[in-house]
């Protein structure tokens, strides 16, 4: 179903709900104060928003593990890096190409290192994400977890669970 968010003078087109999945245009289009539409107060639609178009697509069961994820881990705040990416822009900057996981809604960069990254990894685990991928070299600021929750098929070349390096 698409629904508008009324009175804004936004296309009727820019928010889409089904039973699984939350998608927009453009992140401004979802209004991130309506707990209905948006129930995830510490992932407002900004952090999950394609970094090359604005662009939204999140899977409900996905945000709400990551919630729990948060939870978890002590109820800190948990800076996101990346989470959506459309599939012109995954093709771009990840081998994984116009279908890779961050395109589909249930994946998550998690800005994290040494200890905290400890303790997000166990709780990543603990919640039932199955593709975690870990780069923890470099610079602090550019450590950070992949977590996702997508499932075994081996067809489109998905193997759960799984955990890899960068
Ligand atoms: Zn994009």
């Amino acid at each position: 179903m698409w629904i508008s968010r009324t009175g804004k003078g936004k296309n009727i087109m820019a928010v889409r709900t089904t039973e699984t999945h939350i998608e927009a245009d453009h992140y401004t289009d979802i209004d991130a104060s309506d707990r209905v539409l948006w129930p995830w107060k510490n992932f407002p639609p900004h952090e999950m928003q394609c970094r090359h178009c604005g662009a939204v697509k999140v899977r409900k069961s996905a945000m709400d593990r990551l919630t729990l994820l948060r939870s978890h881990a002590g109820d800190l705040p948990m800076h996101v890096n990346s989470a959506y990416r459309c599939p012109a822009y995954n093709q771009q900057i990840s081998s994984t190409g116009p279908t890779g996981p961050h395109t589909l809604g249930g994946s998550f960069d998690l800005q994290v290192h040494r200890g905290r990254a400890w303790t997000v990894m166990r709780a990543a685990m603990n919640v039932g994400f199955s593709g975690i991928g870990v780069a923890q070299k470099g610079a602090t600021r550019s450590r950070f977890l992949h977590v996702d929750d997508e499932e075994h098929d081996p067809d489109n070349r998905m193997i759960r669970p799984t955990v890899w390096s960068y």
